[in-house]
């Protein structure tokens, strides 16, 4: 089975992650079935600030839109498909909870990860000390090029836009989603962080959205507890 992992998650060996490539043969059940989990969760990605708390099976029948899973259903694990976007996978293993982010230029804008780690620290009374986080395979800041509109909107919405919003004389702007999302970690006490030194458009090894156009492939980036 192909795919990355991270130090920083694999600690604990009830903990199973990884940053998988879906190629060929290899399926979401063929993953979760070798790491004895009984099924990774996936929703419906929508480019939001939405996310999920699993806390029940039943809820695993429900097609939910969101762009990331929180959960504490041990055996089970939740996962969320990118091609370019900032796949993000947290831990806590005091606390128990684990789960997922897909942060795209969109959902990083309306603060998502920010969003998700309110909502560990508060209402599930999670430690920031306690949350080891790993974000996987992304665009790089360098390789992401946006436009002036977009540009604009990170402007007025983060208080330090100039670590992660680049222009240089006579191009595009570009965006590091990365550095952003760690930021929004970052801004929550939450230091823990490993960074996978990836970038999709320029490996050709992972999916991307901007090298391929709509026949990339997905990685799918995966964490449960057994
Ligand atoms: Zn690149």
């Amino acid at each position: 089975m192909n795919y990355i992992k991270t130090d920083i998650l694999s600690a604990n060996s009830f903990v199973k992650h990884g940053f998988a490539y879906l190629e060929g043969h290899m399926n979401i059940n063929e993953i979760s079935d070798s790491l004895g989990l009984k099924k990774i969760k996936t929703v419906k990605q929508v480019h939001s600030n939405k996310f999920v708390y699993l806390n029940d099976v039943n809820k695993f029948e429900t097609n939910f839109e969101a762009d990331a899973i929180i959960s504490d259903l041990r055996g089970y694990g939740v996962g969320v498909y990118t091609a370019d976007c900032v796949p993000i996978i947290f831990i806590d293993t005091v606390n128990k909870k684990w789960g997922v982010i897909h942060a795209g230029w969109k959902g990083t804008l309306a603060g998502i990860t920010e969003k998700v780690s309110d909502y560990l620290l508060g209402e599930l009374g999670c430690k920031s000390e306690n949350i080891k986080v790993a974000i996987g395979p992304c665009i790089e800041g360098s390789c992401y090029e946006i436009g002036e509109e977009v540009a604009v909107r990170f402007k007025s919405g983060f208080d330090n836009p100039d670590l992660f919003l680049k222009k240089e004389e006579g191009k595009k702007y570009s965006l590091d989603l990365k550095t952003a999302n760690t930021l929004q970690l970052r801004n929550k006490g939450i230091t823990e962080i490993e960074l996978v030194d990836i970038c999709t458009k320029c490996d050709l090894n992972y999916p991307s959205f901007r090298r391929d156009g709509k026949n990339a492939g997905r990685m799918l980036s995966f964490v449960g507890f057994v």
